[in-house]
This record gives C-alpha cells, sequence and structure tokens, in this order.
C-alpha cells in the first residue's frame, strides 16, 4: 500500500464545530503529528463547510484523488471526515476496497480491522461527545510519549532484570510458581495465608527464605505487570516485557478480592456492592454499614447502607451515605447503558459472519502460497548443499547463500505461524463481547445485585465513584485501555442515538447507511 498521506482539516460555522480546534490548529497539530509518527504528507485539503451533508467539494477532490491514485488519510478526528452516513459508508468503502490504506487521527484510535471500522463507523455518527472529550485526548497523546513500555524499576517475582539488555525477562524458575498461584486464588476457596504456604512450598520467600506477608501476596495478585503492563508514578502503561498470565485470569482475581473486600468494625458480613466504588471526594474505598432502628412501637428496621471508609490521611471526607436500594437502582441504570441493543448486534453479528469468510478466504490463500515457497527453499538449500559436496561451489558461497536462505526461510516459517494463529483470531472474542453486552439489558433489570456487579466488573476500564449519593462512572479515561474502549464508544454511541433522535427525528443522520454501519438504522 502507498504510503503517502493526504491531510484533511475542517472546522465550520456549525453550532457543533464551535469548540473545534481552528483550521489552523489542526494543521500545526497535525503536521507535527505527521513528523512524529513518520507520515509523509503529499498534499492538504482544507475545508470550510459542514459535514452534516454531503457535496463538500474539497473533501469531494480528496475522495477523486483516492479513488484514481489511493493512499492513507490523516485528519484530527472521524468526525472532521464526515457526519452523515453516507460519507462515513464512502469511507469504509473505500478501507474495504483497499483504495484507503489506513486513516490517522492524534484524536482517536483507529486500526484497520472490523473492530476497528465499527468503532470507526460510531465515531462519524457521532460528533459532540467526542468533542467534549478533545482535551481530554491532547492530552492522552502527550502522556502517549512517555510510555515507551520498558519497566524502569526492579523486576516483580517472577521476572528478572536483564542487565545486559537492560530489559526484564521471564524467571522460568519462579514465573510458573506465581501463575499457579493465580489459578489458585482464581478459585475463590483460598485465602492470601494459604497462597502464601503455597509459594513458601515451592519456593518463593522473602530474602531471608520467610513466607511471604499477605501484604506481598496482595501485591502480586493485583499486579498489572504479570499481564503486560506496569504501574509507574500511579500510571500504569504498556510494557515491552511478556506477559505470564492471562488479562481474564488477573480479573477473576480482582473479583475475589473485591468480594472479600473487609467491612468496618461495626459492620456484619461484606455486603454485596463492597469493593466496587470508590469516593469521588477522596479516592478511598466505599464499604457498607448495617443500620437497625428502632421504633417506638417496638418494631426493627435494618437498613444497609454504603459510605467511604474515610481512610484518607488529610481529607476530611464528607460525602454522605446512600441506602443500599438507592445504589442498586442507579447501578442497574448505569449497567444498561451498557447494555448492546438487540438489532444492533444482529447487524455487527452479520458484518463479522462476513470480515470472518474474507479473512479466512485470504489467510489460506497467503499461507498455501508461503508454503509453496518455502517447498521451494528447501529445494534451494538441497541443490546448494548437492553443488557444494561435488565442489562446484567454493565454501565462501556456499555459506553465504546458505545463511540468505535460511534467513528467508525463517521469515517465512514465522509468517505462516502468525497468519495461521491470527488470521480470525479477533473474531471470536468479538462475538464474545456482542453476547456479553447484550446480555446486560437483562441482568440489569433482573434485580439480581450479585449478578449486577459482576457484570459491572466485567466491563473493560468502568470505574464507579459514588459522588453526593450517586454512583458515577468514569469516562474512558483509565490510561492502560487503548484510547477508545469499544464499552465507552458503545455507550457515547447509545447517547448520542437519543440525543439525535430528540433533536432532529427526521434528520439525514437517519438515512439508510451505505457500507457498514450498525449504528443508525432506523
Ligand atoms: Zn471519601
Amino acid at each position: 500500500m502507498s504510503d503517502k498521506y493526504y491531510l484533511y482539516a475542517r472546522k465550520s460555522t456549525d453550532a457543533e464545530d464551535k469548540q473545534v480546534l481552528s483550521i489552523e490548529a489542526q494543521l500545526v497539530e497535525l503536521r507535527e503529528f505527521a513528523k512524529r509518527e513518520g507520515l509523509y504528507i503529499t498534499a492538504e485539503f482544507i475545508e470550510k463547510k459542514s459535514a452534516k451533508t454531503t457535496g463538500r467539494p474539497v473533501f469531494g477532490k480528496l475522495l477523486a484523488e483516492i479513488e484514481q491514485n489511493g493512499g492513507n488519510i490523516l485528519a484530527w478526528h472521524p468526525d472532521r471526515l464526515a457526519r452523515n452516513s453516507v460519507d462515513g459508508g464512502q469511507i469504509v468503502y473505500f478501507l474495504d476496497a483497499g483504495k484507503i490504506g489506513t486513516l490517522k487521527f492524534p484524536s482517536f484510535w483507529f486500526e484497520n480491522t472490523s473492530q476497528g471500522k465499527f468503532m470507526l463507523s460510531i465515531a462519524f455518527g457521532q460528533s459532540k461527545y467526542y468533542v467534549d472529550n478533545l482535551s481530554e485526548n491532547t492530552k492522552r497523546g502527550l502522556r502517549q510519549k512517555v510510555r515507551l513500555g520498558l519497566y524502569p524499576s526492579h523486576a516483580p517475582i517472577g521476572y528478572i532484570n536483564d542487565v545486559r539488555s537492560k530489559t526484564v525477562i521471564v524467571n522460568k524458575r519462579l514465573a510458573p510458581v506465581v501463575v499457579a498461584a493465580f489459578e489458585l486464588y482464581a478459585q475463590g476457596s483460598q485465602t492470601v495465608e494459604s497462597v502464601a504456604v503455597f509459594m513458601k512450598s515451592k519456593g518463593v520467600t522473602t530474602k531471608s527464605g520467610k513466607q511471604l506477608t499477605k501484604d506481598q501476596i496482595k501485591r502480586i495478585l493485583t499486579n498489572p505487570f504479570y499481564y503486560g503492563h506496569f504501574r509507574y508514578c500511579g500510571e500504569v502503561h504498556e510494557g515491552k516485557h511478556k506477559a505470564i498470565i492471562e488479562k481474564r485470569l488477573f480479573d477473576k482475581v480482582q473479583a475475589v478480592i473485591a468480594k472479600r473486600c473487609h467491612p468496618q468494625k461495626g459492620a456484619t458480613a461484606p455486603q454485596v456492592f463492597c469493593g466496587l466504588l470508590a469516593c469521588a471526594t477522596c479516592n478511598m474505598a466505599i464499604t457498607a454499614e448495617k443500620k437497625i432502628k428502632h421504633q417506638k412501637n417496638g418494631n426493627t428496621h435494618e437498613y444497609i447502607y454504603y459510605r467511604c471508609t474515610r481512610k484518607h490521611k488529610t481529607i476530611t471526607c464528607k460525602e454522605p451515605p446512600v441506602t443500599e436500594q438507592d445504589l442498586a437502582a442507579q447501578l442497574s441504570d448505569i449497567l444498561q447503558s451498557y447494555a448492546l441493543p438487540e438489532s444492533w448486534a444482529t447487524t455487527l453479528g452479520k458484518m463479522l459472519d462476513a470480515d470472518e469468510y474474507k479473512a479466512e478466504q485470504s489467510a489460506s490463500v497467503f499461507v498455501a502460497n508461503a508454503q509453496i515457497r518455502l517447498a521451494n527453499l528447501q529445494s534451494k538449500l538441497q541443490r546448494l548443499l548437492d553443488g557444494y559436496l561435488d565442489q562446484d561451489i567454493d565454501q565462501q558461497t556456499y555459506r553465504t547463500r546458505q545463511g540468505e536462505l535460511m534467513s528467508e526461510k525463517k521469515s517465512l516459517e514465522e509468517q505462516i505461524g502468525k497468519l495461521t494463529l491470527a488470521g480470525k483470531a479477533w473474531v471470536e472474542p468479538m462475538r464474545q463481547w456482542i453476547k456479553q453486552a447484550v446480555s446486560l439489558c437483562e441482568i440489569a433489570k433482573s434485580g439480581d445485585f450479585v449478578a449486577i456487579k459482576d457484570a459491572l466488573l466485567q466491563i473493560d476500564g468502568l470505574n464507579l465513584f459514588l459522588s453526593s449519593k450517586k454512583a458515577q462512572p468514569t469516562a474512558a479515561q483509565s490510561s492502560f485501555l487503548p484510547p477508545e474502549n469499544i464499552w465507552f464508544s458503545l455507550r457515547k454511541t447509545k447517547e448520542k442515538e437519543r440525543w439525535m433522535r430528540s433533536n432532529f427525528p427526521k434528520s439525514s443522520f437517519l438515512v439508510p447507511p451505505r457500507g457498514i454501519e450498525p449504528i443508525s438504522s432506523p
């Protein structure tokens, strides 16, 4: 694919564009971004028209250029390119047809996969909620610079600091013990203490040979390092080191830890929503408390309250407690906001089927092709050896040629391995996500507190805070996720659609889409 980029900047007098960077600022940011990413800009397209309807002359020129010569597009955000289904569909169609190699946005993470295109079409369909996030996106861009992925500190148990390469590598002896510890605790029947005993029996101890303390075990069980990320200066970064456990196992362990949150004095057994929320004022955990009210007639009533643990050393927290009933209703609403509507799931499922078929076809063709090349290489190697043995070729020539052929062979083998593995590796997780996201609606309505809590814990990157008796989700600001987590995209899209429906009941937004666009079917 061609490596030339077309820069497209747009700002109109639309109310929705008010908060968008000026064209000049977009140009500065985009040129800067291109420089940083090593992108070669061949032409710049600047437009001062609204993208709500079709028929922008400069955008038309850009599409014509791409139709003819192919290329990639660089823009500040998807909503600069399109805010109507026809133009958005055209972009997606060009991606599918291979006319557009890729799209780059400083404020939006795009990957040319089925999932990426789904999120892109979501972004084309919405605007306001993304605009609100612009400043946050810019900050995120700056933070990206420091995320080089190299852990700057002492390697945790299960890893060692390799002095020569200055990297962290897996400790082959201890890593399996750490994995086993995670698996053990994930069962839910073991205590932190028994994990310490287990680890000692496998030779994992303190420097002086004692059993690890409970705190040390907890630190291991909550350390994202083991699935490939690391915490540094309060932030989680993507690491370059090898993960030894799956994120799924880590999440299971976190759920078990959360279930076992310790109640405060005066409270009884841990209540169901413990470990789910943090206080918005002081960021301390939210705990439960049982209160019994005695009435004059002798009746007693039990109430469960959730409140801040107020453990912060410098902040005197005054967040008021909330009753379990109120909290449960709020949490159920939040869960509902992440549910995938059935009709969207159907469209998305069809899209996946088609893409899976395509991926399978192209992968198998490529694998077959590579295997033929591999067989060719094999016989070339054999002939080369024969020639050398028959003394037709001198040793120097033989060694050079043999090295080249072997290197080529290794590359091919690796490619085949990757293709066979990755061809459609994304399809199954995506299917599961759809199923999970659809099921949220039922769970939210079920009134089953445990199920609601578990479902909320399953939403990647969702952090819940209690503020003035209200449970509130934070936006997708969690730094260890790719900027546009699919859950948050889904939620924003639903908000946006509701907003569009109430403000523009018959707008062009609801024109039947071209290309994939599961979100705007009327
Ligand atoms: Zn607090």
